[in-house]
């Protein structure tokens, strides 16, 4: 890769920190033209504007993993979202028949700051749900069971499902691979979201007390009798989305008190009682979509990370559209991926030092792969 012999990268991010937004913006798109289809910049919806401006492609969590299976020309990937998307991109990215056509060359893929994670994903570790497992398969036979992790999950995770017959599912297919795997066996173990696992189940007509929650810091069967475990048919793990767990009932009562004809959207991660009040509940692709196809004048309330709600209202003026909680509920990690850091990743890439590489191991990679190609071949 040629220099750029105008650009001095600093192995730290700190002077980066004191330049101004218009020269960060500047050198960031200096290195874009330099690299040109060498580099592919993904940005998730929730990222500021400012990031969010220099992305090639912008998607959900779903969208960003398709369009990183479909790379063709880049070598780098610089991932404007958090750490497990920066893995997945990685896995598809890398996977033997894309391996194979660049004749062994690996796509890198970089994430601008490493402390970008997902508290959701945080909230299962492989060993508690290896535990779980096992304890699982003291009470019912683990051969009934199939495995299934949204796609906000570790990719050792995604790996555990691969090597136990699952898949991943996202916020967009989940009542499609819940479908596949109630074809293949009677019960599922539903992690890390148990908010989208139960609402999504509740639409296919399974009832709430079919669902029990494990709590993966309770050594007693994760807090469940062994009855209520027989009778299961999700078990869902106790994880949340920090950000979508602050919705409230209230404030889908107070809206519809101050605005009879309003709308209220939301993310299936939030709660049941949220949900199930909800006009719409949706990926953050459906999401968009239903504002953007909607009737000029449309009253909106959305509950779902501030970013996006904000960027919904300037990009749609004709929509009257509010955010659902009266406190910001935003992705305090996403917002760690901030112009300096990118700036910062971009010029030491282009300087030939590729800073904060996100490489899952092989063996990891190949199982996880496993459950990565069930959910991307499976549709609502
Ligand atoms: S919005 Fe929630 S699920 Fe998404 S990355 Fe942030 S903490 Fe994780």
């Amino acid at each position: 890769m040629p220099k750029l012999l105008s650009i001095n990268s600093f192995p730290d991010v700190k002077p980066y920190k004191s330049l101004e937004n218009h020269q960060l913006q500047e050198r960031i798109e200096s290195v874009r033209r330099h690299l040109g289809s060498e580099l592919l910049i993904l940005g998730h919806h929730y990222q500021q504007d400012e990031v969010i401006e220099h992305s090639d492609l912008r998607g959900d969590s779903y969208q960003l993993s398709k369009m990183a299976a479909e790379s063709k020309e880049c070598r780098y990937i610089v991932f404007c979202g958090v750490h497990f998307m920066a893995e997945t991109a990685d896995i598809l990215a890398n996977r033997p028949d894309c391996l194979s056509q660049r004749n062994g060359n690996r796509v890198q893929v970089i994430l601008p700051d490493l402390s970008a994670g997902c508290s959701m994903a945080d909230m299962a570790a492989i060993d508690q749900v290896e535990t779980a497992w096992a304890d699982l398969g003291d009470v019912i036979d683990n051969s009934d069971i199939t495995p299934i992790t949204y796609i906000n999950s570790a990719a050792s995770l995604k790996a555990f499902c691969g090597k136990h017959g699952g898949a991943v599912c996202t916020s967009s297919n989940a009542q499609a691979v819940l479908d596949w795997a109630f074809s293949k066996t009677s019960r599922v173990l539903f992690f890390p979201d148990q908010h989208l696992g139960r609402n999504t189940a509740l639409k296919m007509g399974i009832r709430e007390n079919e669902m029990p929650v494990w709590n993966p810091h309770d050594d007693d069967l994760g807090g469940n009798s062994e009855e209520s475990l027989a009778n299961s048919r999700v078990i869902l793990w106790q994880g949340h989305c920090s950000v979508h767990q602050m919705f409230q009932p209230e404030h889908v009562h107070q809206f519809r008190e101050k605005i009879p004809d309003v709308k209220i959207l939301v993310h299936p991660e939030c709660r049941r009682e949220v949900n199930d009040l909800a006009d719409i509940s949706g990926s953050t692709g459906k999401i968009i979509d239903t504002v953007k196809k909607a009737a000029p004048g449309t009253q909106w309330a959305i509950g779902t990370e501030l970013h996006l709600v904000n960027r919904l209202q300037k990009e749609h003026p004709e929509q009257n559209i509010q955010f659902l909680s009266p406190t910001l509920c935003m992705c305090a990690t996403m917002y760690r991926i901030d112009l300096a850091h990118l700036c910062w990743s971009l010029e030491n890439l282009a300087n030939g030092n590729i800073v904060n590489v996100i490489r899952v191991d092989d063996v990891t990679s190949d199982h996880s792969l496993i459950a990565l190609e069930r959910m991307l071949n499976l549709t609502n």
